[in-house]
């Protein structure tokens, strides 16, 4: 059997790695038109905040490694079209410019994503963060040490761990934070967080500009000059020695629109539990295609190293006629903004009403472990549950030192099926320097509980 993979980050060489093990005899080709394989893109804000300086630590394997194991990997190989009736795609040698074309039996896209707005990014004051280059040139401009001023466009997953990076920059004396909405992280946590991180981003001394609508971003000359109103046609500008782009990702599939696949309105390539597209012989993994959620019961889009790796998986047993199914995520995710920790698992209340579903929802204050052991901190949670079952649908955790690791017991908590009151009353184990003697999550789980069912 040929299979041919587009791709070869988190998605494409996890599908490889598993396919090489169940089907040893298989060919296993692997196109990629960067010049790096299985890079961890997670690690670049660390890596441009100098948390570590090898940057070998963002790769977990070399093409040389993955040939040694009988893969056939070309990097700066760009796939530039693909005819689904004949089983054959051309691809571009990006070295010599040469075209050539390979057939499959079995073709996996891995394309992932591209930065929204990647080109208002001139690499010289303005940038992105998605590839190692890009963390190349950013890290090559602040090594100037001539960067005062930094404006992040965007305050999201990426944009948010990015301030941690530049607090870390000896030379970097003001940071902005840039967003349309009217809070902070707004994909995972709700508004009753938002006084909580914006108390963490001012003790930082990060200036915030929410409700703000870019009009022009002047990019042009030494520095970054943008143009903005906040909605009451207030108009003002924000200046910058370098301004940083995260306004999210869009899948990358549009040099496959030749072909009928069934899409999400974003472009992500629908699949069904085994990563199959509705085209015959043709799977898609990871940040070009869609995902089952499991609260919200559809298709939707969620761009995380995690789906794109456990779909990998699947998608090379089926190949393999291997029984495995990937039956949905429930958008777990989380990070770190400067000192707060931030996370999310099932629905927030703001995704229960944009897809209609009811909610029952709690929200509290208390503290990460017992006042008399050190680092004693503030955490804030909310849950949100289905009002006929009480089963629990989503929950938001914000808090500091390690806080943030209960929201895997409430990602177990959602996928089995788990009440309020069942967690009210869950034994978690207690000692001082970890929890409190009634831990936060049974104290979330009890005010959680509806009145009539509390004894
Ligand atoms: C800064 C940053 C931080 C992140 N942090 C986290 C995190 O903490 N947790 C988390 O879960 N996720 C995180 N993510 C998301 C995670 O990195 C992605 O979900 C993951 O990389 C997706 O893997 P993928 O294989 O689908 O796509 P990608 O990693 O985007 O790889 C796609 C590959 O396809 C290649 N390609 C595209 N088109 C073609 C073509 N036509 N021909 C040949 N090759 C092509 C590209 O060159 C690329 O190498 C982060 C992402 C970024 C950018």
């Amino acid at each position: 059997m040929r299979v041919i993979i587009i791709g070869a980050q988190g998605g494409g060489m996890t599908a490889a790695a598993k396919l090489k093990r169940n089907l040893p005899s298989a060919e296993i080709i692997v196109f990629d038109s960067g010049e790096y394989v299985s890079f961890g893109a997670c690690g670049l804000p660390y890596y441009i905040g100098n948390f570590f300086s090898n940057e070998g630590n963002l790769f977990a394997r070399t093409v040389e490694e993955l040939e040694e194991s009988g893969l056939k990997v070309f990097i700066k190989h760009k796939v530039i079209s693909v005819d689904e009736k004949s089983q054959t795609l051309v691809v571009k040698n990006l070295t010599n410019s040469q075209k050539h074309t390979e057939k499959y039996d079995k073709l996996i896209i891995a394309t992932g994503a591209l930065p929204r707005d990647i080109e208002l990014c001139n690499n010289t004051n303005t940038f992105t963060v998605k590839k190692f280059e890009d963390a190349k040139s950013i890290k090559a401009k602040l090594a100037t040490n001539k960067v005062k001023s930094v404006s992040v466009l965007g305050a999201g997953y990426i944009g948010l761990e990015l301030l941690e990076a530049f607090k870390n920059i000896a030379s970097i004396e003001e940071i902005n934070i840039i967003d349309f909405k009217h809070n902070i992280a707004s994909n995972i946590l709700d508004d009753e967080f938002e006084e909580a991180l914006e108390k963490e981003l001012k003790k930082h001394n990060i200036n915030i500009y929410l409700k703000t609508h870019v009009e022009n971003i002047n990019n042009s000359g030494e520095g970054v000059e943008i143009t903005a109103h906040n909605g009451n046609h207030e108009h003002f500008t924000i200046k910058s020695d370098i301004l940083i782009v995260s306004k999210g990702f869009i899948p990358n599939t549009h040099f496959l629109d030749n072909i009928p696949f069934k899409k999400l309105p974003n472009g992500a390539i629908l699949v069904d539990s085994e990563g199959k597209t509705n085209i015959e012989n043709i799977y898609a993994i990871g940040d070009c295609a869609s995902v089952y959620h499991k609260i919200i019961k559809q298709d939707v889009y969620i761009p995380l190293a995690t789906v794109a790796n456990k779909m990998g998986r699947v998608v090379a047993d089926s190949i393999a006629n291997m029984p495995s199914k990937f039956v949905g995520a429930l958008g777990s995710s989380c990070l770190k903004m400067l000192d707060c920790e931030i996370g999310k698992t099932g629905i927030t209340e703001f995704e229960a009403k944009k897809y209609k579903i009811p909610y029952n929802k709690t929200f509290i204050q208390d503290y990460n472990h017992t006042n008399y052991y050190p680092n004693n901190a503030k955490l804030y949670m909310k849950i949100l549950s289905d009002p006929t079952t009480n089963k629990i649908i989503g929950a938001q955790i914000l808090g500091k030192n390690n806080t943030l690791l209960r929201i895997h017991a409430l990602s177990v908590a959602i996928e089995t099926g788990l009440t309020v009151e069942e967690l009210g009353m869950l034994d978690f184990a207690y000692a001082p320097p970890f929890t409190r003697t009634w831990e936060a999550l049974n104290i979330l789980g009890n005010v959680a509980t509806p009145k009539h069912k509390k004894k």
